[in-house]
């Protein structure tokens, strides 16, 4: 058997570090996972040091240290300090509740190079019934003040679903007034805590058509003032997207407890074997995890994929995704219009964006875990 090489495989550009799944919020559409890790499993200061550590030596060059909320880690300032010592570009994905000014301040020193604030909502009311926190919006709107007065580059985070799509413009024009340099409008991807609310947060095709047209036009207006990233939904797509960027090719996932998988979702794949940092090295795992290799490259393909010539384009969409549909992880991702499912997938969407929107099952620790 070939042994797998940089130059057969490549290097990993980014590691998403989930340092706790621990967030005073409870987004419905959160992409951790339904079983949540508890504040027990997670690993020490020396554990992610060491991550880090190994992160660099393997050639990764950037790392997200998100969550859950990151700032809930006390020790986040030292692991910040760590990555930039080992020369690692660091972002943080924050909600911005528990952050303080003197936090702010303290990982500036410390050597952070960007963060990402998430905001649920331009109107305030709705984003925290969204957030399931009341005060969120106002907070995090101080937060970006702090963000900005310490000269941080900073990204807003968008997640939009029903109860705020129509608010997609509004939401870019609250970035721009945050001073924000870049904002993503990312639909609801779902996985994790989405794909059990997807009734209650799927927008309907006439709604997503209307605001990725409004999206296109504020790109325009606004073109050199700040980046606008869009990332529609997999649900009324043609194509899918080339998740991850690829399955194992760009992009490494540790979890709080250490495990790596190759992205957020894929521990839904049943039957896969994660491999943890407590009994491997990162490039171990990167090149030898069995769930590392399950799906890279185009070897495991099957039709219309396998012949398609967009198989190196989208890498035949997301593996989780082609699970959560159709209970087949090895199948074309439905979002495909050439999928055999793909009708499947736009019924699903047709019913949910008509039905009546439900109560959100909020994302929170069951009492015996947190
Ligand atoms: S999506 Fe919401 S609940 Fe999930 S980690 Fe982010 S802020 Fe917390
Ligand atoms: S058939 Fe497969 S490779 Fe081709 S566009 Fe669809 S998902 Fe991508």
């Amino acid at each position: 058997m070939e042994i797998p090489t940089p130059s057969t495989i490549g290097l990993p550009i980014g590691l998403l570090a989930e340092l706790t799944h621990r967030c005073p919020l409870a987004c419905p559409y959160c992409s951790n996972p339904v079983a949540l890790e508890g504040r027990n499993t997670e690993l020490s200061t020396e554990g992610w040091k060491r991550v880090f550590s190994e992160a660099a030596k393997l050639g990764i060059l950037q790392v997200h240290l998100s969550g859950g909320e990151p700032a809930a880690r006390r020790d986040i300032v030292e692991l910040v300090q760590h990555c930039a010592s080992v020369g690692l570009y660091t972002n943080l994905i924050t909600s911005g509740i528990g952050v303080t000014e003197k936090l702010i301040s303290e990982l500036a020193e410390a050597g952070l190079d960007h963060i990402q604030l998430s905001i649920q909502d331009s109107d305030a009311e709705s984003a925290d019934k969204i957030a399931g926190y009341k005060g969120a919006f106002a907070k995090k709107k101080i937060v970006a003040g702090w963000i900005k007065a310490a000269e941080f580059p900073l990204t807003v985070n968008a997640v939009m679903h029903r109860a705020n799509i129509a608010r997609s413009a509004a939401m870019v024009e609250l970035a721009i007034e945050l001073g924000a340099s870049r904002v993503e409008i990312a639909h609801t991807q779902y996985y994790g805590w989405a794909l059990p609310n997807r009734a209650a947060l799927m927008p309907s095709r006439t709604e997503t058509e209307t605001a990725v047209a409004e999206i296109d036009a504020l790109r325009k207006r606004h073109h050199g003032e700040i980046v606008i990233d869009l990332v529609i939904p997999d649900y009324h797509a043609t194509y899918p997207k080339a998740c991850m960027g690829g399955w194992a090719k760009q992009f490494i996932n540790v979890t709080p407890s250490g495990k790596v998988i190759p992205c957020h979702a894929s521990e839904t794949i049943p039957g896969l074997e994660f491999w943890n940092v407590t009994e491997h090295t990162l490039s171990d795992i990167w090149y030898s995890s069995p769930a590392f290799n399950a799906y890279r490259g185009i070897a495991w393909m099957p039709e219309p994929c396998r012949s398609c010539d967009r198989r190196e384009i989208d890498f035949g969409g997301c593996r989780c995704q082609a699970f959560a549909i159709l209970g087949d992880a090895n199948a074309t991702d439905p979002a495909c219009h050439r999928s055999p499912h793909h009708a499947l997938m736009t019924d699903i969407a047709e019913v949910d964006s008509n039905g009546a929107i439900g109560d959100y099952l909020y994302r929170k620790f069951p009492a015996n875990v947190a």
